[in-house]
């Protein structure tokens, strides 16, 4: 790897690169800064039509982070976060999508993103190690190296009801959302599934469609976000104690959010405390509800305190007392599911307009063409919108045809479940790093957070093979297991494996249930990958290279 001048390079031709990388969300963008910064030729490929992934898809009404917005955002650039004004607690998504463009635009990384290019494959040389890129417009391309920056939530799922094709009103999936403004005004819309994107939409839905039907199999635990526009005063209060803020980010225990860090657990307070305590935090609203306790996703009589307390809540909120019954989740611990946070949610159901339909008990037994038959009636229907979620972790990298050591595909080695060496790598398939992989703290975490992380130590491990001549680096068989064995063994110590949910595949039918994320925390995770790179990347086989790598570049 020999270091060149960033340039830009011709989209069809033959081009030879330092590092290709897929994906141009929030890892694609950071990743090329970081490769631009070592000196590295890249060219980031990018099926999407403009930057910014997840937040360039996901455009359906009320869309925005649970993460608020002032710790939703990169840290390392210092005058990027000071001269960035977010305008609400949470950003809606527009905003993050224009944050994510004004990222691209500042550093100038446009000229090495290739837009509208899915990555169809990537092959292994063994002889040369080098990777061989094929994408959707015909080009191949090669590299020693490949970051996948494909993201945990990119691939939407459209579950196979019976009759789809018949359906004659428009069907949207939350997760593929078109770029034009889609109106419901007068129209009778049927909502499929009942997660955080649901549970964004349905409230602004319910206010144009003349009657909307929410077809619900699982319900969902959620608290309020109280959502309120952002004064120059807060915004200024954040940046005041920014590297601090940031610092206890990146060392949390937990999740990379910074909040009040609990000292006891839920039966350690007697009843009207713990009521004062869980109330205070559904006023202060968000995600941050389920750290009022430091037991909560451990002990389920603990979790059962915080549950009871959000089904007393939805039954404070909802008139119907069969729906408010259908409303209040009975099968899972709550967190051990993704959290929703909210607006109206709840108080939605109490529309005339509005009704909840119980697909636990009757499931869709098909689509007309003009309604959704569910217990033997028709649910008469103008539009669909599937809020069914994604193949996660996973599902993007899936639809790579990956390529390792002897030909074997990654979707081989994975058939059982993923299985990555701190969600970096994956044996066998030398010099391919995985950004927020199965197996690293990911969907856990504050997203950005992570990728930061995960960014910066495979820019570092670039630089040290560079400076060393190493010509490849693979996790070991050992290592991954033994990595495989732990993130196990922490996930089987909390309530998460309980739950039915996209963190176990259980959402895709035939997908191996392993809970894939690790639970261990940012801090811990972040110290691993630290002390693995302090001793000379432990666990990782570095083969230096038989000769000098040519020059990169176009
Ligand atoms: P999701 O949480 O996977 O929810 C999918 C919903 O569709 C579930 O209610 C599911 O029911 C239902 N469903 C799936 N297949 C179905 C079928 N065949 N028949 C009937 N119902 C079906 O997906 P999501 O809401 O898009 O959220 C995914 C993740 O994205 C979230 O957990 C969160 O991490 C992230 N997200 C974040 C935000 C935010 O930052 N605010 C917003 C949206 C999404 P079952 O539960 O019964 O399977």
């Amino acid at each position: 790897m020999v270091a060149t001048q960033p340039q830009s390079v011709p989209t069809r031709a033959h081009a030879r690169y330092d590092v290709i990388v897929v994906g141009a969300g929030f890892t694609g963008l950071y990743m090329l800064h970081r490769l631009r910064k070592l000196g590295l030729s890249a060219r980031v490929f990018e099926q999407g039509g403009d930057v910014g992934g997840t937040w360039y898809w996901n455009r359906y009404p009320g869309a925005r982070c649970d993460v608020e917005s002032m710790q939703y955002s990169f840290s390392f650039d210092e005058a990027l976060q000071r001269e960035w004004d977010w305008s609400e607690r949470y950003a809606p998504q527009p905003e993050i999508l224009r944050y994510a463009n004004h990222v691209a635009d500042r550093f100038d990384l446009r000229k090495d993103i290739q837009l509208d290019t899915r990555v169809e494959s990537a092959v292994f040389d063994e002889t040369s190690n080098e990777w061989t890129v094929t994408t959707s417009d015909g080009a191949t391309v090669t590299a020693p190296y490949v970051v996948l920056g494909t993201g945990c939530l990119s691939n939407a799922r459209v579950p196979e009801f019976k009759g789809m094709g018949d359906f004659k009103g428009q069907v949207y999936h939350t997760g593929h959302w078109p770029h034009e403004p889609v109106d419901f005004t007068g129209l009778r819309v049927g909502v499929i599934g009942t997660g955080s994107s649901a549970i964004q939409s349905i409230p602004l839905i319910a206010e144009q469609a003349s009657e909307l039907f929410v077809f619900q199999r699982t319900a969902n635990f959620s608290v309020p976000a109280r959502n309120a526009p952002l004064s120059a005063g807060e915004r200024e209060a954040w940046r005041k104690d920014y590297a601090e803020i940031r610092r206890r980010a990146r060392e949390d225990m937990k999740n990379g959010i910074v909040q009040p860090v609990p000292d006891r657990g839920a039966l350690d307070d007697p009843d009207e405390v713990r009521r004062e305590k869980y109330g205070a935090r559904w006023n202060s609203g968000g995600l941050t509800f389920m750290g009022v306790y430091n037991n909560l996703v451990l002990d389920q009589p603990a979790n059962d305190t915080a549950a009871d307390f959000i089904r007393e809540r939805i039954a404070g909120i909802v008139a119907d007392p069969e729906t408010s019954r259908l409303l209040q989740p009975n099968d899972h611990p709550v967190g051990s599911k993704r959290i929703c946070v909210d607006t109206d949610y709840y108080a939605t159901f109490n529309r005339p307009n509005v009704k909840l339909v119980d697909i636990r008990s009757h499931p869709i037994e098909r689509i007309q063409p003009h309604a959704v038959r569910s217990g033997g009636r028709d649910y008469q229907v103008d539009a669909l919108v599937l809020a069914t979620g994604f193949d996660a972790m996973t599902g993007s990298v899936a639809k790579i045809d990956i390529r390792g050591r002897g030909g074997r595909t990654l979707n081989d080695k994975w058939a059982e479940g993923p299985r990555t060496y701190l969600g970096l790598m994956s044996a066998g398939f030398p010099n391919l790093f995985i950004v927020t992989g199965p197996g690293s703290p990911s969907v856990l975490s504050n997203m950005i957070v992570s990728i930061e992380q995960h960014v910066d130590w495979i820019a570092d491990c670039l630089a040290y093979m560079r400076d060393r001549g190493v010509g490849s680096i693979e996790a070991t068989h050992s290592a991954e297991d033994r990595w495989v064995a732990h993130v196990n063994e922490v996930a089987g110590s909390t309530l998460y494996p309980q739950a039915n949910s996209w963190y176990m595949g259980a959402n895709i039918p035939g997908k191996p249930q392993i809970f894939m994320p690790y639970i261990g925390g940012v801090g811990v995770y972040r110290q691993i990958c630290n002390d693995v790179a302090a001793k000379d990347y432990d666990g990782f086989a570095m083969v230096v290279a038989a000769r000098p790598q040519a020059a990169a570049g176009g």
